[in-house]
């Protein structure tokens, strides 16, 4: 619309959140999550996982994908799960497809935002890079005569999006399991196949994104009221101690034990 943004009118339940997790975060991660962040995004958000949980089905019903993926931390197993949320996306009919970790947590409502700045119709695909620079990987002879390709990935786990433009593109590298041949040829993780699909095959950018945040960053950088601007922070483990944010006591140790 003439002077309105691109994508005005999104609505959160245009908005499809896919959360991988896996058999062993279930209650460790899982279930923070739901007494949080997806507790205001229930609509929108799908678990996928690789163990049918009965207590995990009962919370989240058909929102609860087991996707019969396996439950190891291989690029098979994580591309499987992949696959599996990029083809439910299609499925849904939604405008946007993001991806989250299970120990990412999502402000839905700034999220909102930032996806409210584009058209679901263009190519958009919006994240956090892991490094400051664009990775190479082996491929076909390019038009240069080189045969490796450049491209630059969002980290998937500080959550990343994909507009349904875009993703209908990727279609014939990542629909049906294509998704995962596509990532065996190139022997990359998920995440970075995600972005050899759309940098490099389909010559589409990456947006760089601040707002969203993984655990290989010191989250103690962001202060005050700018918290809550962010779309995606993420927790460490007891030993990362330095992944937290400082927001002021609110909660105790008492009511939120994951503050440290
Ligand atoms: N994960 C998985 N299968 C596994 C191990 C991990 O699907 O065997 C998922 C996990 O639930 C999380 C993501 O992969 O969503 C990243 O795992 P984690 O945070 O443990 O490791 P990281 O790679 O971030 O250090
Ligand atoms: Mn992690």
């Amino acid at each position: 619309p003439p002077g309105g943004l691109a994508g005005e009118g999104l609505e959160l339940k245009d908005i499809f959140i896919a959360v991988k997790t896996t058999r062993k975060y279930h209650r460790s991660r899982l279930d923070l999550l739901f007494q949080t962040w997806i507790s205001r995004a229930k609509g929108q958000t799908f678990i996928f996982t690789d163990w049918e949980d009965r207590e995990l089905r009962l919370k989240a019903g058909d929102h609860m994908i087991n996707t019969n993926c396996s439950a190891v931390h291989t690029r098979q197993a994580l591309c499987c799960k992949m696959s599996v949320e990029y083809d439910k996306f299609l499925e849904s009919g939604q405008k946007w497809f993001c991806h989250v970790d299970d120990d990412n947590y999502v402000n839905p409502r700034t999220l909102l935002r930032l996806l409210s700045a584009f058209s679901h119709s263009q190519d958009v695909y919006v994240g956090r890079p892991s490094l400051d620079h664009p990775i190479e990987a082996a491929d076909h002879v390019q038009s240069d005569g080189s045969t490796t390709v450049k491209f630059w990935f969002a980290t998937g786990g500080a959550g990343f999006c994909i507009s349904r433009g875009l993703a209908l593109k990727m279609s014939p590298w990542a629909s049906l399991g294509n998704f995962i041949s596509t990532a065996e040829r190139v022997r990359l993780p998920d995440d970075c196949t995600i972005g050899y699909i759309i940098e490099g095959l389909l010559e589409v950018k990456l947006l760089h994104s601040p707002l969203f945040h993984s655990h290989l960053e010191n989250l103690q950088r962001l202060q005050g009221e700018s918290v809550l601007q962010q779309v995606t922070l993420s927790y460490g483990d007891p030993e990362n101690k330095h992944n937290v944010v400082s927001v002021g006591g609110v909660f105790g140790l008492q009511q939120d034990p994951t503050r440290q």
